[in-house]
């Protein structure tokens, strides 16, 4: 399944996010032993449990909603924080980066599903962050993009309405704000059931967990 996988994405440069949540750290090294670097976990705990068992050179994303108060125990490893939706997450992340002398790489997570119970901001929302006189001071966060997850439906259109959503949201932004950062250039979209349909829309990383560890 991963070199199917990579045989489709790799021709339009879309990063694949391997998510081992769940997964046992044999199927995990199984990944890895074919060549897959990069993984993402969605809970903090089960990311600290897992991590010593596998290669150090795992790029470790953190792809799952993150409280202020687990982000100390992940800044010093973590390659990239998807779930970006506050800016007390923010100041919390730029404050402990800081501590360790590290820039760290985040996706502002965007509310772009019907479902009430997602996590994310609106486009309001990230503007009055970006703007904010606390964020222009930040000098540990890097923000490299959006991220969001469609409604779980199959309703197809709809989902493809939601992805062409987050790609105006991340087009508004890039304009706007980051106009002559080049490390602004990740749309985080697309899960093991709609993952074609979010490259079609323009995803440069996927997030695919249970497709990739089926046997
Ligand atoms: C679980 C999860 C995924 C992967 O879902 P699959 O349907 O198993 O591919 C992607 N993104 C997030 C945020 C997740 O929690």
């Amino acid at each position: 399944m991963l070199s199917t996988l990579l045989s489709q994405l790799a021709p339009r440069h879309v990063t694949l996010v391997a998510v081992s949540k769940t997964q046992p750290v044999g199927r995990i090294q199984e990944l890895y032993d074919q060549g897959q670097r990069i993984f993402g976990e969605n809970r903090v705990q089960e990311l600290l449990e897992k991590k010593p068992l596998l290669p150090a050179d795992i790029e470790w994303h953190l792809i799952g909603h993150l409280q202020t108060n687990k982000v100390k125990q992940v800044a010093p490893f973590v390659r990239m924080i998807h779930s970006v939706d506050s800016l007390r997450l923010l100041q919390e992340i730029d404050q402990q980066a800081g501590k360790q002398g590290s820039i760290l790489d985040g996706l502002l997570q965007f509310h772009i599903a019907q479902e009430e119970t997602k996590y994310g901001l609106d486009e309001t929302e990230a503007r009055a962050l970006l703007t904010s006189a606390d964020f222009g001071q930040m000098r540990h966060i890097r923000i490299c993009g959006v991220m969001g997850m469609a409604s779980f439906s199959d309703d197809m259109a709809l989902v493809r309405s939601e992805f062409r959503t987050l790609r105006g949201i991340f087009q508004r932004l890039q304009s706007d704000f980051f106009a002559d950062a080049s490390h602004f250039r990740h749309i985080s979209m697309g899960m093991s059931g709609d993952w074609r349909i979010a490259v079609e829309e323009g995803s440069t990383m996927v997030r695919i967990g249970s497709a990739l560890f089926a046997r």
